[in-house]
C-alpha cells in the first residue's frame, strides 16, 4: 500500500488526524536555490520562507499527495491561494486557527477540525473511526514525550550536548519513525558532557532559518540551550490527556494551548512567555532570528526586545533571508556579541 505524503508548513496542522487517515506530514524546510517559480507567482515582499516552498514543491511535486497550510500569515494564506491554482490534482487545503484561547476557541477549532476530517475521508476515501483517531493520539503523544524528554536533556544546567544533535533533533524529527527516535534519545543521552562554561544562549524568532549558526555560535564559545522557533519544539509540546471526551475535542484543546506562537493576537503573552523560560533555564543571551519580510516576527521582535531590555538580558536580532548560511558579516556580529559577554 502506498502511503500519502503531505507537506505541512506550520506546527498547528493536526497529526493525529493525518496519521489516523494514513497520511504522512512532512514540513517544509528545505532550501530551494531555482527561484524561476517563485518571482513568478509571488510579490518580491513576501518573507523567503514563503518562497523556498514554491519553489520546493513545485521540482518535487511528484513527492506530495497534497499541501496543508493554516491562516498563521499572509504570506501562507497567498502560497495556500497559488498552491490551489497550480497544483489543481493535489489535495490543498488550509486550516483555520483561533489567534486566541477564548471560550468559545475550542467549539469553534473542533467544527474546523471536524470539517477537515470530512475533507480528508472525501478526497482519499478513506474513513477515520474513532478508534483510529485515539490510536493515533496515543503514538503522537508517545512522540511528543520523548521529544520533551530530549529537550530537557538539552537545557539541562549540568551538561551540554554539541549543536549537530540539537539540529537533528530540529530538523529531522519529521523524518524520523519512532524507533529512530528513540535511538537517537538514547545517543544523545550517551554523548551528553560534562558542562562545559560557556555562555548560555536561547534561538528564538521565526522558523529555522539560521541553523548553522549553532555550529558558528559552538565553535565561537557558545551553547545553545533553547529553541523558540514558530515551528521549532512548539509544535511538540502537548502531551496531554483527557479521558471520556472525544479525539477531536482533546485535539482542539491541546493544540489550542500550546506554547504561544506566531498566531497569537496577544502578543504580550507570548513575550512574557519567553522571559519566563530564559528565567528558568538561566539564559545568558538571545539572539532573535527574524526572516525578511515576515511581519509578525518583525512586530514581534519589537515587543520583546522592550521585555527584554526591562530584564537585562543581552539580546542580538539577526535579520536574515531564509538560508542555511551562517554569512561572514553575521557571524561578525556573533562572535562580537559573544566577546561583550565573556
Ligand atoms: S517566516 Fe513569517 S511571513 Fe514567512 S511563513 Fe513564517 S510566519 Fe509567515
Amino acid at each position: 500500500m502506498s502511503i500519502n505524503k503531505i507537506a505541512v508548513f506550520c506546527n498547528s496542522v493536526p497529526d493525529e488526524i493525518l496519521l489516523a487517515a494514513g497520511l504522512v506530514s512532512e514540513k517544509i524546510e528545505d532550501i530551494s536555490l531555482n527561484h524561476d517559480i517563485s518571482n513568478k507567482y509571488l510579490a518580491s515582499n513576501l518573507c523567503s520562507y514563503s518562497k523556498n516552498a514554491l519553489d520546493y514543491l513545485s521540482e518535487n511535486k511528484e513527492n506530495y499527495d497534497g499541501m496543508i497550510f493554516t491562516n498563521t500569515c499572509h504570506a501562507m494564506e497567498v502560497l495556500y491561494e497559488i498552491c490551489r491554482e497550480i497544483f489543481e490534482d493535489k489535495f490543498v487545503y488550509i486550516i483555520d486557527v483561533p489567534r486566541n484561547r477564548k471560550d468559545n476557541s475550542v467549539n469553534y477549532f473542533y467544527k474546523v477540525l471536524t470539517d477537515f476530517v470530512k475533507s480528508i475521508e472525501a478526497y482519499f476515501k478513506v474513513k477515520i473511526s474513532e478508534d483510529d483517531l485515539e490510536k493515533a493520539y496515543l503514538k503522537i503523544n508517545e512522540m511528543n514525550k520523548l521529544r520533551t524528554d530530549m529537550d530537557n536533556i538539552l537545557s539541562d544546567e549540568k551538561y551540554y550536548v554539541q549543536s549537530v544533535y540539537q539540529q537533528r533533533i530540529q530538523k529531522e524529527y519529521e523524518k524520523m519513525n519512532i524507533q529512530q527516535y528513540r535511538r537517537l534519545y538514547e545517543e544523545i543521552l550517551e554523548r551528553k558532557k560534562k558542562y562545559k562554561n560557556e555562555v548560555r544562549i536561547m534561538l528564538c524568532g521565526s522558523n529555522l532559518a539560521p541553523l548553522k549558526i549553532a555550529d558558528c555560535l559552538e565553535e565561537i564559545g557558545g551553547e545553545i540551550v533553547l529553541y523558540d522557533f514558530t515551528q521549532g519544539s512548539r509544535r511538540y509540546s502537548r502531551t496531554n490527556t483527557y479521558k471520556n471526551i472525544d479525539i477531536i475535542e482533546i485535539i482542539s484543546i491541546n493544540y489550542l494551548n500550546k506554547p504561544y506562537g506566531t498566531m497569537t493576537s496577544d502578543l504580550k503573552l507570548r513575550a512574557k512567555q519567553v522571559i519566563e523560560n530564559i528565567k528558568k533555564y538561566n539564559i545568558q543571551l538571545v539572539f532573535l532570528s527574524v526572516i525578511k519580510f515576515c511581519s509578525d516576527e518583525v512586530f514581534f521582535s519589537a515587543l520583546l526586545t522592550k521585555y527584554l531590555a526591562k530584564n537585562n538580558i543581552p539580546y542580538l536580532i539577526l535579520n536574515t533571508e531564509y538560508t542555511e548560511k551562517c554569512s561572514g558579516q553575521l557571524l561578525t556580529r556573533v562572535e562580537a556579541m559573544l566577546e561583550t559577554m565573556s
